[in-house]
């Protein structure tokens, strides 16, 4: 074989070899890089998920989470609600055991706060109040069908305090930007007052003013609250019925009473909606505990009251 050949012979060779380590490069080597940055990415993840599960957990043992169930007699209006009180952020369990100083000579100052309603609960919550002659508040929402118009007017007519707790409660609409919350609060005002006659001033942000799923800086929307004298109000005391869990009306009963007793002025989140039966049948047992307790009285929010409130502004 003449040597020119011998030497294309080898080069062409080299060539392939060349081809082979290439081809295996590319063939082997990224599939490998990319399952091990894909393995990397997915325990990345579990971890995040495991994290998530325990802080969800922890706060269902608190009793102070849990997506609303939709209510079934109101499904128009409420579906895709979500409970206040839910929260993700563990910063935030310091409100509910800072303790409010005792003050010597004053009344213990309690507020039994309602949310979500009007609903097929109310006449029944508004029946037992009336019953032990207690006046609460009811942070309501826009149900513009017939069936609720006297319940409304039940609830001034009867001396409670008409609050306002968002016209749609949907969280992705209210928190999408401030003209969308700002649009929402007065067409519930109007409604309210075309309803009731009442000019409502009072106001609890749906998930509390501390919720972490508004896209808007709730700083801004405390200062329009300000600037529109509209007081907001959040609570200090959880009765941990926000959860969709079934939850024994005994349970609470011991977490209001527990927490009423720990605070001077004690503002208490309770649920008006129709899948919130624990409620009501907790409530009888809520105002004789209170009524039980020295120097304490059960008031509805007002003007003078101490605010509670999560999200302080510079006043
Ligand atoms: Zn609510």
């Amino acid at each position: 074989m003449p040597k020119s050949e011998e030497e294309k012979r080898r080069s062409r060779i080299s060539s392939m070899k060349r081809l082979i380590v290439a081809y295996l490069l590319l063939g082997i080597l990224i599939p490998i890089l990319l399952c091990i940055l894909l393995f990397i990415k997915v325990d990345r993840l579990q971890k995040e998920l495991d994290q998530m599960q325990r802080q969800i957990a922890s706060q269902q043992r608190e009793g102070t989470i849990a997506p609303e169930q939709a209510d079934p007699a109101n499904a128009d209006t409420d579906a895709g609600q979500q409970a206040d009180g839910m929260q993700a952020d563990s910063s935030l369990a310091k409100w509910q055991t800072e303790e409010t100083e005792p003050d010597d000579g004053q009344k213990r100052k309690v507020y039994l706060t309602f949310d979500d309603g009007p609903s097929s609960n109310t006449d029944a919550i508004l029946d037992i109040l009336k019953q032990y002659d207690v006046k609460a508040t009811f942070f309501v929402t826009g149900k513009p069908q017939e069936r609720y118009q006297a319940m409304y007017q039940r609830i001034v007519a009867e001396g409670h305090t008409l609050g306002m707790h968002s016209y749609s409660h949907k969280y992705d609409e209210i928190y999408a930007s401030e003209e969308a919350f700002e649009e929402d609060l007065s067409k519930l005002q109007d409604f309210l007052y075309d309803t009731t006659g009442v000019w409502s001033h009072f106001y609890r942000f749906p998930g509390g003013s501390s919720n972490q799923v508004s896209t808007v800086d709730m700083r801004e929307l405390a200062a329009y609250m300000q600037q529109q004298d509209i007081y907001y109000l959040d609570w200090n005391v959880a009765s941990g019925d926000a959860t969709n869990k079934k939850i024994k009306a005994q349970t609470l009963v011991d977490n209001v009473l527990t927490g009423v007793g720990k605070h001077q002025t004690a503002v208490v989140l309770l649920h008006d909606a129709a899948n919130k039966n624990a409620t009501v049948e907790a409530l009888p047992a809520i105002i004789e505990g209170i009524q039980a307790m020295e120097d304490t009285v059960l008031l509805p929010v007002s003007d003078d009251m101490e605010l509670v409130q999560h999200l302080k502004i510079q006043q």
